[in-house]
């Protein structure tokens, strides 16, 4: 599904990623753990068309899309839920859901989203409920809940997850985690950015260890999970 193949990018002068390497098979529920500033975001971002990388292929089912501009990520399936949610705070619900959909409503509208969104109201019945309300006033949990519906509303078959889990209680973000395993179980390809290296593990099939913008480990989960290094600098054990 995904190939990144040695890729580089930065800010400015400024290296962060350093010929970065990484798979997502089809299907594949993958995650990238690592610490705060470890660059996770900004590979996830390249990904995602909105940081151009300075070197290196991006293929998606083996097409080159490094280059292209953001916009051209939805022709390839690919969507992005950002770190920090992003949802937009005056518009309502169902309005933020309308805007994942955005390139199937116009200029010419997709009868399949009316279905979409009641599928997003299934799988979250809070935001059906909230669905009149301004998104600002939702709590951290239903915002990222909502950051996941806005993605599906644009029919991806690789879903780019930043720090699901931040900023949430643990109760909420259990539930995040069993969602993000239903949407692989449906056939979404997964690559899930986290600091919360416990639960990216338990829920993915794969996972790589990024520091100082190198992958440093990527083994199955249940390898790395047993990992020394993995366990004393990521798992806290
Ligand atoms: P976090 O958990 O904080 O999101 P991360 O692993 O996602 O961490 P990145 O956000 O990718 O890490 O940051 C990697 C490095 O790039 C850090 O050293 C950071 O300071 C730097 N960086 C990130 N964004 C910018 C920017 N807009 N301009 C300059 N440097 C940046």
């Amino acid at each position: 599904m995904l190939e990144v193949e040695a890729l580089s990018a930065g800010y400015g002068h400024v290296a962060v990623l350093h010929r970065i390497s990484l798979r997502v098979e089809q299907g594949q529920s993958v995650c990238l753990i690592g610490a705060n500033g470890a660059g996770k975001t900004t590979l996830l971002r390249c990904i995602a068309g909105l940081l151009r990388p300075s070197g290196g292929r991006i293929l998606v089912e083996g097409n080159d899309i490094a280059g292209r501009p953001a916009s051209t990520r939805l022709d390839f399936g690919v969507t992005l839920v950002p770190e920090g949610r992003r949802v937009f705070a005056p518009m309502t619900v169902r309005e933020n859901l309308e805007m994942g959909a955005f390139r199937r409503l116009w200029p010419r509208r997709d009868r399949q989203v009316g279905a979409d969104m009641d599928a997003v109201f299934d799988m979250f019945p809070r935001l059906g409920e909230r669905q009149g309300q301004p998104a600002g006033l939702l709590s951290g949990g239903e915002q990222q809940m909502l950051a996941i519906g806005r993605a599906l509303m644009s029919r991806p078959r690789l879903l780019l997850l930043d720090e699901p889990s931040m900023g949430l209680a643990p109760r909420v973000v259990q539930d995040i985690f069993a969602t993000i395993r239903k949407l692989n179980q449906q056939g979404i390809s997964i690559l899930l950015g986290e600091q919360n290296a416990n639960m990216a593990l338990q829920s993915a099939a794969r996972g790589y260890v990024i520091a100082e913008g190198e992958i440093v480990r990527e083994a199955e989960s249940t390898m790395l999970a047993r990992d020394p290094i993995v366990r004393t600098a990521y798992l806290g054990l």
